[in-house]
């Protein structure tokens, strides 16, 4: 599928946010699962699981009780998945080969890095700016991380910093002390990567802001900012993340919160993103649902994956984004039948036979079933991303992983 289509459908994402506030009711389906005559037997999958990490397999380094007995079950005693399986998280700080290690070790079944999808790796897609020289920001194995997603020519804040000394002033104990002579010799940067968050935001905030005002030379001091400005792709939306403190810490959609309002401020215009990927985004899902689909071919089963089953414990990041990608594939198959119709209007941008994302929350993480209703807190998603409540509703809410999959496996009449 082309980059370019894949961004489209993304764009699409805030018209679909708007549209779900008036008429999302009744996409949602809550109460009793299918129930069958008789279960039918196992033949080849025609459904998959979206899964993602922290609060559902494993909580901080030890793995959740539950999700061992679940992939107990869901291997076969050769030690290959029954249904194929994708692992999302928005976590962006590691690289995708060490996290299907770690989830190995933890789960005793082999992990592929191909089924794990790390907040930025859809930015693999994005091969229009591969070449570009990306100035990048985030903190672990950012250079490596940039890499991997297929960009050539990284710059990172600290080569920034170093070319370009008097940039960076607001630690006293970091500022030059004497001036050093202007660089004319540092290539253009042509676009930034926000992989996740940094350390040292004041300096982030300020050199990301300098490359945009000054059309990335910002040795040079522009007078007047370009606008469109250049390209920012940016993954990982989290307002905020629960660590060991009782209360929650900044992610990586606060230092995004500071930079778009900076610029706001000091150009009276909006910060625009050329993506934004990670859950909820849809890009992100539609990237899952690829990846489901080539682990079902190399599985070599020939059945269409048609029903996917994403179970998360956050209700605004994996819910949100998994009602939001059934919504959108409910709107395609409309589309589509139209189209059959002789109607025309909006196709599916990519070859899917999927039909539907089962929302799955589960209890083993940021979710507690007695916490106010989503109606009565603030509103922690993205700028870009209207807000619908009615897309933090589950399908399903239970007690874990184990429970989660057995409700699955149920519903498509399989034994458990
Ligand atoms: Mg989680």
């Amino acid at each position: 599928m082309a980059a370019l289509s894949w961004a489209a459908a993304l764009r699409g994402a805030r018209g679909l946010c708007g549209l779900a506030a008036r008429g999302a009711a009744g996409f949602l389906r809550h109460g009793s699962p299918r129930t069958y005559a008789a279960v039918s037997a196992e033949s080849l999958p025609t459904f998959g699981f979206l899964l993602d990490i922290d609060g559902v397999l494993v909580r901080g380094h030890n793995v959740i009780p539950a999700a061992l007995d679940a992939f107990h079950r869901l291997v076969t005693p050769q030690g290959h998945l029954r249904v194929p399986v994708v692992f999302v998280t928005n976590a962006g700080n590691t690289l995708q080969h060490r996290k299907a290690q770690e989830l190995s070790a933890l789960l005793g079944c082999k992990v592929e890095p191909d089924q794990v999808i790390l907040s930025h790796s859809p930015m693999k897609i994005f091969s229009q700016h591969h070449d570009k020289r990306m100035l990048v920001s985030g903190q672990g194995p950012v250079v490596e991380n940039a890499r991997a997603l297929g960009f050539r020519n990284v710059v990172t804040m600290e080569e920034l910093r170093t070319a370009f000394p008097v940039l960076d002033m607001v630690d006293l104990e970091r500022r030059p002390t004497t001036t050093p002579p202007l660089r004319s010799d540092f290539p253009a940067i042509e676009g930034v990567l926000l992989l996740g968050e940094p350390v040292r935001w004041e300096t982030s905030l300020q050199l990301i802001v300098d490359v945009l005002l000054s059309n990335g030379n910002p040795g040079t001091g522009l007078v007047t900012a370009p606008y469109p400005h250049l390209p920012v792709l940016a993954s990982n939306m989290d307002l905020l993340w629960m660590a060991e403190a009782k209360m929650p810490r900044f992610g990586h959609g606060t230092f995004l919160l500071c930079l778009e309002a900076i610029y706001q401020k000091l150009t009276g215009k909006e910060l625009r993103y050329e993506a934004l990927m990670g859950k909820p985004s849809l890009l992100t899902y539609q990237y899952a649902e690829q990846l489901i689909r080539q682990q079902a071919e190399r599985r070599g089963w020939a059945a269409p994956i048609r029903r996917l089953y994403a179970v998360g414990d956050n209700p605004m990041s994996d819910i949100y984004g998994a009602n939001l990608f059934h919504q959108y594939l409910q709107r395609a198959e409309c589309a589509a039948q139209a189209e059959q119709q002789g109607a025309g209007g909006p196709q599916k941008q990519w070859p899917s036979a999927t039909q539907s994302c089962t929302s799955i929350l589960v209890c083993t993480g940021v979710y507690r079933p007695q916490e106010p209703s989503a109606r009565e807190q603030p509103f922690h998603g993205h700028r870009d991303f209207g807000f619908s409540p009615a897309l933090l509703r589950a399908s399903h809410v239970v007690s874990d992983i184990h429970e989660a999959m057995r409700l699955a496996f149920r519903e498509e009449g399989w034994t458990w």
